[in-house]
């Protein structure tokens, strides 16, 4: 009866968890959080009590990387780390809010960084994997080996006999050794997206078939919670980005522009802004077609991104025509920075050499927050008429706005 009991408390208690984690991850759409979250439940003594746990999902799903591994990095880390938790009676829940600070944290971001080497490209799981009977037999086999082959079965696995070795890299010959270890693939409507990868190094506890089936409960879960993240990172930034080009598109920059003269109003700073046009690029079209043309705005797209600050804004405005936002420019800044992107443009070798002779146009105005986002823009574009005028290949500043 009393183990009856016991049993009872006990799948209460592993409810209790796994209703708190889903509510947790499903609660915010901030990837790195639900990441945390996702392997502080599985390691942390009222969650799932693994030592180690790290993270993998797929580049574009192309290749395997860690993206968060969390855990002790030695065994006197481990009794340290623990008799803290204990003594203070830290537990899941406790550990969550540690999210920012854990960031900061360098020294629990070194687990993580020993991983960084790792790669698995998910087109060459075939020949990276290794065959179950050697799962078995083997004392000791490669990570990857072991996760190749877990994420081909797609099915957990865990093993209390074998070693998993990471060679971290670097030459310094410095290796990671994952024992007592579970894989579990992380999988969405089928589709493979990531695995995680726990294991007890330091307490030597067996993975028994319950762990390996509450980790891979706790996958399937944090599976959801990731995709549905990342689809909103990918609506958010489809909505704000230029789908040839890769730079902001106009709705973006609207908004961006009319935030930055307000701040320029308060601060005084000046800020500018540059409308870039192509020059005769309908002939380049008509002369190459409209593959090498998309290529051609691709390019100068790249450029412009690569010759201002990261904290500027670059954006597609329209056809063949960009605006950049420099914040806190003067104008004699904005000039230098359009001149150098002009004369960069004109020499730079666009499709492999193929196509010469492109060059664009530009107007620069510049503002201290007196003006509207539209009537910054007009000077803008009346200077780019005046280099165009003025036969192209040039750079014009618009004499400064009037006061509303
Ligand atoms: P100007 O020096 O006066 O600016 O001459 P232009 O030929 O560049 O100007 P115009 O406005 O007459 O032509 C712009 C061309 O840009 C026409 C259009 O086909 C092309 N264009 C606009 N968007 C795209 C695009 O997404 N891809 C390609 N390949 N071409 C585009
Ligand atoms: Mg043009
Ligand atoms: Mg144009």
């Amino acid at each position: 009866m009393q183990s009856w009991d016991g049993e009872r408390e006990r799948l209460l208690r592993e409810l209790e968890f796994r209703v708190g984690v889903t509510s947790v991850m499903l609660s915010t759409l901030d990837l790195d959080y639900i990441l945390y979250v996702i392997l502080t439940g599985i390691t942390s003594g009222d969650g799932l009590g693994f030592n180690r746990a790290f993270l993998f999902l797929d580049d574009d799903r192309r290749a395997l990387k860690v993206k968060l591994a969390l855990g002790p990095e030695s065994a006197e880390d481990a009794r340290r780390i623990w008799s803290e938790l204990e003594r203070e009676h830290i537990n899941f829940s406790e550990l969550l809010p540690r999210f920012d600070g854990f960031r900061q944290d360098t020294a629990s971001q070194s687990l993580t960084r020993k991983m960084a080497a790792f790669a698995m490209p998910l087109n060459h799981l075939e020949s990276l994997a290794v065959s179950t009977q050697t799962l078995i037999l083997a004392a000791e086999a490669p990570l990857s080996a072991v996760m190749a082959r877990c994420l081909l079965n797609q099915s957990p696995f865990a093993s209390n006999s074998l070693t998993l070795i990471h060679e971290v890299g670097g030459g310094a010959g410095e290796v990671l050794e994952l024992r007592n270890v579970a894989v579990v693939p992380l999988l969405v409507e089928g589709v493979l997206m990531g695995a995680i990868v726990a294991d007890n190094r330091y307490s030597a506890r067996p993975v028994d078939s319950e762990a390996l089936r509450s980790l891979h409960a706790l996958g399937n879960l944090a599976a959801l919670a990731i995709d549905r993240a990342r689809l909103h990172a990918r609506t958010v930034a489809m909505a704000e980005v230029d789908g040839l080009t890769g730079v902001y598109n106009r709705r973006y920059y609207a908004q961006a522009v009319e935030q930055a003269i307000e701040r320029a109003g308060h601060s005084g700073q000046s800020l500018s802004v540059v409308v870039f046009d192509l020059d005769h690029f309908k002939r380049f079209n008509d002369q190459y077609g409209h593959l090498v043309g998309d290529e051609l705005l691709k390019g100068v797209a790249k450029l412009l991104v690569e010759h201002v600050r990261s904290t500027d804004v670059v954006a597609r405005y329209g056809g063949e025509e960009f605006v950049v936002l420099l914040k806190e420019t003067s104008a004699e800044g904005a000039l230098s920075v359009a001149e150098k992107l002009r004369t960069t443009v004109q020499h730079h070798p666009f499709v492999d050499g193929l196509v010469e002779g492109l060059t664009v146009s530009a107007g620069v105005a510049c503002t201290t927050g007196n003006e509207s986002p539209e009537e910054l823009f007009q000077r803008a574009d009346r200077a780019l008429y005046r280099a165009k005028e003025e036969g192209r290949n040039r750079v014009r500043v618009a004499s400064s706005g009037g006061t509303r």
